[in-house]
């Protein structure tokens, strides 16, 4: 018998008849003897569609307000499933995040998980149940609903399985394993049978949305064991051949692991550019517009200052797209002002592409496309430049060959 946790993902989530399916999985996984929690996502896009109700109300919604609706989504799914499950026969319980409880800081839409109480679960699960909880949320110190960052529920799910030493956390998702790049982007993209703890994290921190960045911190940290999985393939197909399907995130180094993958080419499109143009090229300039930003919470990414003209020059960043219109809004009202600076002016249709490899490779690339790099930010083992989203695919495709990604034809 072994404790496992599984995540499903809002496709995998995404209608009842899903659902049924995920409790028919989880089901055999309980007949076979194994102790289940289960952490479901919301249904697909009702993540969306209820951020897209406050947005319709104010421009510049209260971030606790944004996590008491958001958090709703996955409510309702760990209460459908646990229906499901019931109706399958077996004994299951959900739970929202404050219940079990999941406590996090109060830093509303991307809270950070400061502990977990297992003792009711643990409860419940010696009691013959399946346990469900929430993905995405948790409680404050102060009792309100916090959510975790878009794609939290991968970090509740290894947050939980490392709480309660959980001998595995399965990712079940919309495709089948890690593979170098996104396969619905790029359909040569190749499946990893097992991507080393490092290669995981820095895909997922350049932007590869399969796992929360957080999700794999923590399975660092805790040594939590990880697959990533598809919860497409026919629930009843044998249990052992699915336990060793999708990708292992392994911590150790085998010699059998693919060896030198780049880890794989990275896009996001989830940040947005703004150029405060016409900025005196004086010292604390970066401070001055930064600091507010940061005091109002949002996360900063790519920043370039370009050479000064007549003392004059143009200082460029990039911020998560939902907190492009405040922090637009943060400096015009009280950096450009307070600066004497001209104007600023935003991109939010702006896209960031990563590599793990040689950057000339990549600029030769890009220049044969005739994709034109707007900002480029590199450290010792990758670059990430900054181009127009449409040319994203294009992008992605022909970097992924360039780097001799694609998968070899026979
Ligand atoms: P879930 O709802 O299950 O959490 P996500 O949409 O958050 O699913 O993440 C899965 C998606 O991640 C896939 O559908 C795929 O389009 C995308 N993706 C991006 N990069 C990769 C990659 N390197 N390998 C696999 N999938 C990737
Ligand atoms: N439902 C949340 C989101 O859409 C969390 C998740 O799916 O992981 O971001
Ligand atoms: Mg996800």
């Amino acid at each position: 018998m072994a404790l496992i946790v599984h995540k499903y993902g809002g496709t995998s989530m995404g209608s009842t008849e899903r659902i049924r399916n995920v409790a028919k999985r989880v089901a055999k996984w309980v007949r076979a003897g194994h102790q289940i929690v289960v952490v479901p996502s919301a249904m697909s896009g009702e993540t969306n569609r209820l951020l897209g109700l406050a947005k319709e109300l104010s421009d510049s919604p209260s971030p606790r307000e944004l996590d008491m609706i958001a958090s709703t989504g996955e409510q309702v799914s760990v209460g459908l499933l646990a229906i499901a499950l019931q109706a399958e026969g077996l004994d299951a319980v959900s739970y929202a995040g404050w219940q079990v409880p999941v406590r996090t800081d109060s830093s509303f839409t991307k809270a950070r998980i400061e502990s977990i109480d297992d003792a009711r679960v643990r409860a419940d699960l010696n009691a013959g149940r399946v346990v469900i909880i929430t993905g995405f949320q948790g409680v404050d110190p102060n009792g309100n609903i916090t959510t975790l960052g878009r794609g939290g529920s991968d970090t509740s799910a290894v947050a939980i399985a490392a709480a309660m030493k959980a001998d595995e956390c399965l990712i079940y998702t919309d495709v089948d394993g890690v593979y170098t790049t996104d396969p619905r982007v790029v359909p040569e993209a190749r499946r990893l049978k097992s991507v080393s703890f490092e290669e995981m994290l820095e895909m997922a921190s350049l932007g590869s949305k399969v796992l929360q960045i957080r999700s794999v911190e923590f399975a660092g940290k805790y040594r939590v064991p990880l697959r990533v999985l598809s919860s497409f393939t026919p629930w009843d197909i044998d249990l052992a051949e699915e336990a060793k399907s999708g990708t292992l995130i392994s911590f150790e180094e085998d010699e059998k692991m693919e060896q030198a993958v780049v880890s794989g080419i990275a896009f996001t499109r989830d940040e947005a550019k703004i150029t405060v143009v016409g900025v005196p090229d004086t010292p604390g300039i970066a401070y001055q517009i930064l600091g507010k930003v940061a005091d109002a919470n949002i996360d900063v990414d790519v920043i370039i200052q370009n050479v000064s003209h007549d003392g004059k020059t143009d200082f460029s960043f990039t911020v998560p797209r939902g907190d492009h219109t405040r922090a637009m809004e943060i400096l015009k009202t009280q950096v450009v002002p307070a600066l004497g600076a001209r104007e600023v002016v935003g991109d939010a249709k702006i896209a960031k592409v990563s590599i793990v490899g040689i950057a000339s490779t990549m600029f030769k690339t890009l220049s044969d496309e005739g994709i034109n790099i707007q900002m480029i930010t590199t450290s010792e083992i990758k670059t990430s430049v900054v181009i127009d989203e449409k040319y994203l695919e294009l992008a992605v495709r022909a970097l992924h060959k360039a780097f001799g990604l694609d998968e070899a034809k026979a």
